[in-house]
């Protein structure tokens, strides 16, 4: 006999599995959410870098802090991109292996096979 407790505990876990799989999803489209808004930081820290440079020597000054301060800035935004692009590259798909026809009689045969298993037709 399938006592309530079991049927309950059956439940339970099916909706953990359920909740892991929409987590899974969520924590997908924020890293990608994540990974616009670093790219999005760092052409404006690249931008403001070159304005600032081209200001400092279109009127012959330095500020080596400042500009170094920039490029340090860009550095740390550019490796968080490549720390999050490395924890999102996935598997490739296994390549799915299309199915071959006889041409003579239709039934299914291997992709690599030569003649076919049914009637004997040449393939290649
Ligand atoms: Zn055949």
């Amino acid at each position: 006999m399938i006592s309530l407790d079991k049927l309950m505990e059956g439940a339970a876990t099916l909706a953990d599995g359920a909740a892991k799989v929409t987590g899974d999803l969520v924590q997908k489209g924020k890293k990608q959410v994540d990974q616009i808004a670093l790219e999005n930081k760092l052409a404006k820290a690249q931008r403001q870098l070159g304005a600032l440079v081209y200001s400092l020597h279109k009127n012959g000054e330095k500020n080596d802090a400042l500009v170094e301060r920039y490029v340090q800035a860009i550095a740390d935004v550019e490796a968080e991109i490549t720390a999050l692009s490395e924890l999102s590259v996935e598997q490739p798909e296994p390549q799915q292996e299309t199915a071959t026809y006889c041409p003579q009689c239709g039934a299914e045969v291997d992709p690599g096979a030569i003649f076919c298993a049914r009637c004997g037709n040449k393939l290649l």
